[in-house]
């Protein structure tokens, strides 16, 4: 006994979406709570995988088909192949994980010779038999026979022309009549023969190109780019539904709405529709449609009915629904219902409100939220200030601001967004098969479509801007050439769209940062409750450390001290003190450094008072202060160049003078010195040469080869809290020490530590209290951790470095030349350098807590690689039990939500 293949839509059981794929389960759901669907059934996915790549369904599940197709036919009154009153049905492609518009639908199948006389005589209009008929055969032929559809547009084209008209909608019945007879030749022409008549043997194609879909070129490419495995989806199911009409009249019509506000999240209608059309019109973005605010006055009993449904749908599911819907004559039908892609702004407002009106929990509105995207609210908006205007107005199809090259097709998107340019993908509207120019683009441009468009749905989900149906724009792909209202755009011009407003500006304009919503701030205080790892920052400025308290990190896991360095006007006095050949020089250079370091800290002990702030002495080696080697050679070349030039000018003008050159010309004398440091400087960068500086010279190395360096830090760090207790200011200052590999290094500067404690105690007669923790971002620190944690009070894995210890890879050279590849032929699941490797370094990770904890039960132990930024590498610090995790300052809100859902999930 074979497993059941079909199941009507009044049997299904809504919840299996692995078997009925979303849509089946959604249309089963929906009929069994009483809302208006067409009858239908549901092929399984599993009978989709019997097929496998055999060219037909086996005739098991045809033989399920076609008792199906009985039912279908005693509740539709229709019979399917009848002459006098034929049943057509669509044939729907939907797999357990969304894919919109990736698989493959054929609408109105069942038509042929001896039914379209049937359904002319039924409805009485020619003109729309011959339209579906005509529809039928060009997408069962695109679909199930594989013939390009370039060749019917073609066709249609060709009559549209002859008849005079621009739009399908202009074409009369005679017109579209001469199209299907055409469309039958093409087909006959394509496939040498002629187009299925019988019905059930079109279904049967249907079924196995719809199966089949599932590993189209298009389907597979999407389910690579969104990680979509075979566990959350495996294949598609086939939904087998009687067809409805929109295009019947005026009191016909068709649409796709969303409960909510997707853009924003308000708790309003919206949607759009179309009068007179079939459902793929509205997607195809071939007519601009209607806002659904429109219907209120044009139908209003039916607007009512629509309301009625979309209350029914959010009560039933509790989450945010997009629904299809179709009105034949006067009577509403919904065609199906899924989640609604949001982008964050939306989620993060749905999810909170949805709360307070009692439909879901606080933790289901957490899990609801995907981590990484709330990137999204951290995207930019156009600084408006000043006067801008716009060249073109479409609508604000998808929020957010990018500028970018306008580029006219997907392939070259792709091109030159992998290079690295900036590119606004600008079509007259998009399709599927432009899905890799969107991941390129920064944004996409239509001049048709609505906001439910295919360029919409897909920038929405992807969180890209999006201005759609700017329709003063004239989009031509063949010349690369946008032109409207005085404005002509090439390929190659720069500009910006807004997806907020719909507007289109030429050039690149300036954008402000995005601000954080009161629903997202309620959000995240949710999560914090939850949350059983802090959050801190990596921020090296009292700028960074004002944004990481901004968005809600409870201190700082990462303060470099060495970019405090980088400011033009501290790089000198390292340099000073870099360059010194005798301890003395270098201690003048340092006691002039101190204070501006004190300074520093102070700033950053206020600005994140009460919260702690984790210092790291110097890390990286001391010629990344210096300019290069080669730098400075072109830099002499040229001043001995200036010098030829220099004593020529002089002694010309003293000739032209008639006077004699006298022997102390200021201006060669200033060159010859500033030739001098040059060289001396030249000479200390070559003696710091490293062959792998990565290895060499740095971290606690350095501290220990130059003890005065590292004091002069520590005592900063200390008198910065000494002077801050003094203003009443609470600091929680940590000391932290880079590269460490053993206890003994630890032990040198913390003798140096205390000793400084107890004089600067004396000195503002004040107890400080500084905890002295260790990186862990060798491998030798990892096998020694027990050791270690007999000095230190907290750890810090920094897993960059210690990522390129576990693989004895540099970063830079893995990147750039094998580690695409590694990823590519799956040698490796992921980069490593993105993605904690839990397999490999995780162990070494979850070695050292052990260890450490085993000498020093009270350990904190924490992470400040830009891993701690990841939800995946977050969700694996929960689990070996870290404490917090510190990230860049933007990153902050992301891993604050990542960090509740690692708690919420290992509780499940
Ligand atoms: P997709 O997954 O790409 O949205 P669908 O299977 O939903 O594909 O079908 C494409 C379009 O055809 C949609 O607009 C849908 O509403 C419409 N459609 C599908 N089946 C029917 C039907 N039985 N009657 C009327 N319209 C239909
Ligand atoms: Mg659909
Ligand atoms: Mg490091």
């Amino acid at each position: 006994m074979h497993p059941k293949y079909v199941y009507a839509f009044e049997e299904g059981d809504g919840k299996n979406t692995q078997l009925l794929g979303g849509k089946g389960a959604n249309l089963c759901e929906m009929t069994q709570i009483g809302l208006n669907v067409p009858p239908g059934f549901v092929i399984t996915a599993a009978a989709g995988r019997t097929s496998g790549d055999t060219p037909s369904v086996p005739s098991g599940v045809m033989t399920e088909v076609r008792s199906h197709m009985h039912r279908l036919e005693k509740k539709v009154g229709k019979a399917f192949g009848s002459p006098t009153n034929p049943l057509l049905v669509s044939v729907r492609s939907g797999a357990a994980m969304s894919m919109p518009g990736m698989m493959d639908t054929i609408l109105n199948l069942g038509l042929n010779h001896a039914t379209l006389p049937g359904l002319l005589q039924q409805t009485k209009n020619e003109r729309f038999g011959y339209d579906a008929y005509r529809r039928f055969i060009q997408l069962f032929g695109k679909v199930a026979l594989g013939v390009p559809d370039a060749l019917f547009d073609e066709q249609c084209e060709a009559i549209k022309r002859d008849a005079g008209v621009k739009a399908d909608a202009g074409l009369r019945a005679s017109h579209l009549r001469d199209l299907s007879a055409r469309f039958l030749h093409v087909v006959q022409q394509q496939t040498g023969q002629p187009f299925p008549e019988d019905v059930y043997e079109q279904l049967a194609m249907a079924i196995t190109a719809v199966f089949r879909s599932w590993t189209g070129k298009r389907a597979v490419a999407y389910r690579r780019e969104f990680h979509i495995t075979p566990t959350m989806a495996n294949g598609t199911a086939v939904n087998v539904v009687a067809m409805v009409f929109g295009n019947m009249g005026d009191d016909c019509a068709t649409g796709v709405g969303f409960t909510r506000n997707p853009g924003t999240g308000a708790n309003e209608m919206y949607g759009e529709y179309l009068v007179n059309a079939q459902g793929e019109d509205v997607v195809a973005g071939l007519r601009t449609p209607k806002p659904v605010q429109e219907m209120q006055r044009e139908m209003p009993e039916l607007y009512r009915q629509l309301v009625a449904l979309r209350n029914t749908l959010e009560a039933h599911y509790h989450e945010v629904q997009e629904y299809e819907y179709t009105i034949e004559q006067g009577t509403l039908y919904c065609l199906q219902t899924r989640n609604g892609k949001m982008n964050a702004v939306a989620m993060v407002r749905t999810a909170v409100e949805m709360v307070h009106e009692g439909l879901i929990s606080k933790e289901q509105a957490l899990l609801r939220v995907n981590p990484s995207e709330l990137e999204q609210l951290l995207h930019p908006c156009l600084d408006l200030r000043g006067a801008h205007t716009p060249v073109a107005q479409g609508l604000p199809a998808s929020p957010g601001a990018a500028s970018g090259q306008c580029v006219f097709d997907a392939d070259r998107a792709e091109i030159l967004g992998r290079s690295g340019v900036k590119v606004i993908l600008v079509r007259e509207e998009t399709k599927p098969e432009d899905i890799h120019g969107f991941f390129a683009a920064q944004g996409i441009l239509t001049s048709r479509g609505g906001k439910t468009s295919h360029a919409a749905v897909v920038a929405r989900g992807m969180g890209k801007a999006c201005v759609a149906g700017a329709e003063g724009l004239h989009i031509e792909t063949k010349t690369r050439l946008a032109t409207g209202d005085g404005v002509t755009l090439h390929e190659g011009d720069v500009i910006t769209i807004d997806g907020s407003t719909g507007h289109v500006y030429l050039g690149e304009m300036p954008m402000i940062p995005p601000h954080f919503s009161d629903e997202l701030q309620t959000l995240l205080t949710w999560a914090d409750d939850v949350a059983g790892l802090e959050v801190l920052a990596n921020a090296d400025t009292p700028e960074a450390a004002t944004q990481a308290v901004q968005y809600g990190a409870m201190g700082i896991g990462l303060c470099r001290t060495e970019r405090m360095f980088n400011a033009s006007d501290r790089l000198p006095l390292m340099v000073e003190m870099i360059l010194a050949s005798t301890t003395e020089e270098r201690q003048q250079a340092l006691d002039k450094l101190l204070p501006i370091q004190r300074e520093d800290f102070m700033q950053m002990f206020r600005v994140m008072s009460p919260r702690p702030v984790t210092v790291r002495l110097l890390d990286p080696p001391m010629h990344e202060f210096l300019p290069s080697a080669q730098q400075l050679l072109d830099d002499i070349a040229a001043l001995h160049e200036e010098y030829r030039v220099a004593v020529k000018g002089q002694t010309t003008a003293f000739q032209a003078l008639g006077v004699s050159l006298p022997d102390d010309a200021p201006c060669e004398e200033l060159i010859t010195s500033v030739i001098a440091k040059k060289q001396q400087m030249l000479r200390k960068v070559q003696e710091l040469s490293e062959v792998n500086p990565m290895l060499g010279h740095r971290g606690v190395r350095l501290g220990i080869t130059y003890p005065a360096i590292y004091e002069m830090q520590i005592r900063a760090i200390l008198e910065a809290t000494a002077r801050c207790l003094q203003d009443g200011i609470q600091v929680w200052p940590e000391i932290m020490v880079p590269q460490v590999i053993t206890a003994r290094e630890l032990v040198r500067v913390k003798q140096a530590v205390e000793a400084l404690q107890q004089h600067i105690e004396t000195q503002y007669r004040r107890k400080l209290v500084c905890k002295f923790g260790s990186m862990i971002e060798t491998v030798r620190a990892c096998l020694q951790a027990d050791t270690l944690a007999e000095v230190a009070e907290f750890f810090s894995f920094g897993t960059n470095d210690l990522t390129q210890a576990t693989f004895s890879f540099s970063r830079e050279d893995a990147e750039s030349k094998f580690l695409p590849l590694y990823t590519a032929s799956q040698l490796l699941p992921e980069n490593p350098f993105e993605v904690l490797d839990v397999e490999g370094m995780g162990t070494l990770m979850q070695m050292a807590v052990a260890k450490g904890r085993q000498t020093n039960p009270l350990l904190k132990v924490g992470i400040c690689g830009e891993h701690g930024g990841h939800p995946a590498s977050i969700r694996f610090c929960s689990q070996i039990g870290l404490n917090y995790v510190s990230c860049s300052a933007p990153r902050v809100p992301v891993a604050r939500l990542a960090a509740a859902h690692a708690t919420l999930l290992e509780s499940r």
